[in-house]
């Protein structure tokens, strides 16, 4: 294994070495390898490269260094400058995981059930991707998630930049009935005053994260932006129903017009606890 010192020597190391692997904690990836899913011919380890595990400020953003571990964002000093992110990476697993997986390997793996998903996609954090020769670009973290954009060979997320909103945002998983683990659904919601908007992300029932845009909207012209912010307990269950029906919809008709019956019991299930999930991260923001 190579353990380049910084972020340059690793895409060095992985454009000298197409075959290889770069791994950050290794939760993810040496699970794939320990059960014979992967065959890395190489591994680029990036857990001595400092530049990544802190952050710094920057034109009113965070920039994130992908080799933060959830248990470095769930410190409180985390927690007061992004505290969805760090609700999330507390939810992140047990113990052992949080303290080697890290912020870029959770995104790089892309699961459904990543917990940091929901909440960089509601934050619209972009992504600093570190390429061959210095080379960086940003690309907004939905293009990687939705496959519009990939990373190319030789590349590795870098940073995360996420805008510093300085008001409320919450993040609520829910894990299966076996006892907390990996979410079954979750939902992230955050206030921008400045924007006068609400962002809402619903994170493990769908490939990707989904943002719910017409519920968005129609919450946040809602609020009293100048005032106190604050909704009946009525708007944010409707709120929440909104989001829900939007994640997971009725039954299209079929092509002929015929009867698209309704939801099965299991997704009406999910998209009941969506519905809960989204009232009370929404009720919890605007508290
Ligand atoms: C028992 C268990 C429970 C878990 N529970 C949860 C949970 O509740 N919530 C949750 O969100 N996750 C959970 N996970 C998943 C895992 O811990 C996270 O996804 C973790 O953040 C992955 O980070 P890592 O540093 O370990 O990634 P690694 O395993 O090192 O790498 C994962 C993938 O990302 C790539 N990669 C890593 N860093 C970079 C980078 N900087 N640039 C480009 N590619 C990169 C690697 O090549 C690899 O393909 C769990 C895992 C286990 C084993």
């Amino acid at each position: 294994m190579t353990l380049p010192g910084s972020l340059d020597e690793a895409v060095a190391a992985l454009t000298a070495m197409p075959a290889a692997v770069p791994v950050a904690g290794g939760t993810d990836l040496m699970a794939a390898v320990n059960s014979g899913l992967l065959r890395p011919a190489g591994l680029v380890g990036l857990g001595r490269i400092n530049e990544i595990r802190g952050w710094q400020y920057q034109d009113g953003h965070a920039l994130l260094g992908a080799g933060l571990t959830h248990a470095r964002m769930g410190r409180p000093d985390f927690a007061a400058l992004i505290p969805a992110l760090a609700t999330a990476a507390r939810a992140a697993g047990p113990p052992q995981i949080r303290n080697a997986g890290t912020l870029g390997g959770n995104i790089a793996s892309a699961a459904p059930t990543g917990d940091a998903l929901p909440v960089l996609a509601a934050l619209e954090a972009t992504l600093v991707i570190a390429g061959p020769g210095g080379g960086r670009r940003e690309i907004p973290i939905g293009h990687l998630l939705t496959g519009f954009d990939m990373l190319r060979p030789g590349e590795l997320i870098g940073y995360v930049r996420v805008p510093l909103l300085h008001a409320p945002q919450t993040f609520l998983k829910a894990t299966g009935r076996t006892g907390p683990g990996r979410a079954v659904a979750s939902v992230a919601v955050v206030l921008d005053p400045a924007r006068r908007n609400v962002r809402c992300a619903v994170g493990a029932v769908a490939p990707m994260p989904l943002r719910p845009l017409d519920a968005e909207r129609w919450v946040a012209s809602l609020i009293d932006w100048d005032g106190e912010r604050t909704l009946a307990p009525e708007a944010c269950a409707a709120f929440g129903d909104y989001v829900a029906a939007a994640c997971i919809p009725d039954p299209a008709p079929g092509p002929d017009g015929a009867d698209p019956g309704t939801l099965p019991p299991a997704a009406l299930h999910l998209r009941r606890t969506v519905a809960t999930l989204a009232r009370r991260a929404l009720g919890r923001a605007l508290a």
